[in-house]
């Protein structure tokens, strides 16, 4: 087993990284980190509590009291579960929102940092490679065009039985990638050294099994 390899997987939302990040660990044997989803549980919470989206001393004090532990595929923050409540177009948009904020951020550095293990990990979100994990030996940028990811974004919510209109999703993935693409601290951008591999037209499988010969070149090369 590969020891304390660390996989960064960043992209828009709908890029595919989930689902590709959640592959590529199985495979691996590797933890897999969704750190969207800590963003979307820690949202959730602040918005809950009256929280604006705004830096200020409300905001450091929820901050300073917030606790985020993760369990397999759920989030529990502050002893609560809240896996089933953070997947929705508004907790998408306040986590967005709450994301760009620098008290947000720091806070949630420490405790995405903390979740590598002996093991290793793959962590998918929007800074992995720039920021969270700088030192990772492999390093995805992942995008696709701005249609196919509202519908695959459609398609998830669908299956869960959300319904919501297309053209929502739509505007919804636009305002995002402009607020997580221009905010001044950790944006939305490729790392230096990431590979970056456009799902438009790729099929699961075919960028799983990319994905793994990069980690197998570049894991063979650094051994040497
Ligand atoms: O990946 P997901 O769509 O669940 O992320 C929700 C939001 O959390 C993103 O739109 C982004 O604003 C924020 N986020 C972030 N940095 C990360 C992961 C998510 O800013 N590493």
């Amino acid at each position: 087993m590969i020891k304390r390899l660390i996989i960064a997987v960043d992209g828009p939302s709908g890029s595919g990284k989930s689902t590709i990040a959640k592959l590529v660990a199985k495979k691996l044997g590797l933890r897999y980190l969704d750190t969207g989803a800590i963003y979307r549980a820690v949202a959730f919470i602040l918005d809950e509590s009256g929280i604006e989206p705004k830096d200020g001393p409300d905001l450091e004090s929820e901050l300073d009291s917030i606790s985020v532990n993760l369990k397999n595929t759920s989030v529990i923050v502050n002893g609560r579960d809240v896996s089933d409540k953070i997947r929705n177009p508004h907790i998408s948009a306040m986590a967005s929102l709450f994301s760009a904020l620098p008290a947000v951020r720091q806070r949630l550095l420490h405790i995405q940092r903390a979740q590598v293990d002996s093991g290793g990990i793959v962590a998918e979100g929007r800074d992995m490679g720039t920021v969270v994990f700088p030192e990772a030996q492999v390093k995805i940028f992942l995008t696709a065009n701005e249609e196919v990811r509202a519908y695959r974004r459609w398609l998830e919510l669908n299956r869960k039985g959300i319904r919501v209109e297309r053209s929502d999703i739509l505007s919804n993935i636009r305002l995002r990638d402009q607020n997580d693409s221009s905010r001044s601290i950790s944006p939305l951008i490729k790392a230096d050294d990431a590979v970056l591999i456009d799902t438009s037209d790729l099929s699961i499988e075919d960028i799983v099994d990319r994905i793994l010969d990069l980690i197998k070149e570049r894991v063979i090369l650094d051994d040497r």
